[in-house]
């Protein structure tokens, strides 16, 4: 009997050794598969850290959206411009400077976003396809008179001026009538020169932004002005142009070294930056983010860029008003970086709200 119990026992054990073994090679299986069938862009990790996560539904002083743009590609501009306002007063937005291209484009934004003076200010395009600068400045004219306020956003991601054939860059002697007559009408203009960093490195697996340069990749351009060349005609524009105010969005696409972008800063008082489409890249570099914002306070400005949606812009007010750590917002913010707030001071962050907004549009 004690033999039987004895041999039962043992049996026992080894049928547990055996599940036991079987369960671990299971598991080893099943990491192994899915390092080798989960791809990167499935990769959608949740923060599990028990921190201070303080969502903003409303930014903290009444806002001035300085990069918006109207719907491009036609759709229903009445429903746009309503969904628009919509957010606006459920996030505390005061303004918003819309880009609404040029020619027919602009005419119908006009005619439907220029309705509502008070919230959304109209800024027109530059059209480069007659001759340049005589039938650029003749749109640009006529779009004043139906209600522009400012000229944006005119890109070079270093190919030349979009639309210019032969192509130009903004130091063109070309463009000299064209930036003093925007000076002279009093409007400041958005400019989009280069591209973020990351769109220009080698696309492999140290690339930092990989999914997003691989989308806006230029390192497969090599006939274009690298980020540097291209920086460099936009300092010849300021330099020649002193009157005219220059707004360089999304840090003059400097956010891989903002102190490049404050050197410029310095250099040219003719020159502000907004922050927009940028906000989750700098969250991965919080602190000295917040350092470069307070130093250059007087000279940023708020931007969205990001169409019109509520999780867009309370995104970006988690990023400039708190110090939360380590979140991350998959439906608005693809960067793969885990954010973190900059946590702005309420002076700067009023500045960049607001106050400096106000004084480029009194010009
Ligand atoms: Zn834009």
């Amino acid at each position: 009997m004690k033999k039987l119990l004895m041999k039962g026992l043992l049996l026992l054990s080894l049928c547990s050794v055996i599940i036991l073994v079987s369960q671990a090679q299971q598991r080893q299986i099943g990491e192994a598969g899915l390092q080798d069938t989960l791809l990167l862009k499935d990769y959608r990790p949740q923060s599990i850290f028990k921190t201070p996560q303080t969502p903003v539904l409303k930014a903290k002083y009444p806002a001035i959206d300085m990069h918006m743009h109207a719907p491009r590609g036609g759709g229903d501009l009445n429903k746009a411009a309503a969904e628009l306002l919509k957010s606006m007063d459920e996030c505390g937005i005061g303004k918003t400077i819309l880009f609404c291209g040029t020619g027919k484009a602009f005419d119908n934004a006009a005619a439907v976003f220029g309705k509502y003076p008070d919230r959304i200010e109209v800024w027109c395009g530059l059209d480069f396809s007659g001759s340049v600068p005589t039938s650029t400045i003749a749109e640009l004219e006529r779009c004043v008179k139906l209600g522009a306020r400012g000229v944006g956003e005119v890109t070079d991601k270093g190919a030349g001026l979009r639309g210019a054939t032969p192509p130009m860059h903004f130091d063109d002697a070309r463009m000299d009538p064209v930036l003093e007559k925007i000076a002279e009408l009093n409007l400041p203009i958005n400019v989009h020169v280069g591209d973020p960093r990351w769109m220009y490195e080698p696309m492999d697996s140290t690339n930092d932004l990989l999914f997003e340069a691989l989308y806006f990749r230029l390192d497969n351009k090599p006939d274009i002005l690298n980020l540097e060349q291209v920086v460099a005609t936009l300092e010849g524009a300021l330099k020649k142009h002193p009157r005219t105010t220059f707004v360089a969005c999304h840090f003059l696409n400097q956010t891989f070294d903002l102190n490049r972008l404050g050197a410029m800063l310095d250099k040219y008082p003719n020159l502000y930056s907004d922050v927009s489409q940028r906000e989750s890249y700098v969250a991965a570099i919080p602190r000295f983010a917040k350092q470069f914002m307070e130093k250059y306070s007087n000279r940023l400005v708020y931007g969205t860029d990001q169409g019109y949606s509520l999780p867009m812009y309370r995104n970006t007010f988690h990023i400039w008003e708190t110090l939360d750590e380590h979140f991350y917002a998959w439906d608005v913010a693809n960067t793969r970086f885990a954010l973190s707030g900059v946590g702005l001071s309420d002076a700067t962050l009023k500045k960049l709200y607001r106050d400096n907004a106000l004084r480029i549009l009194k010009k």
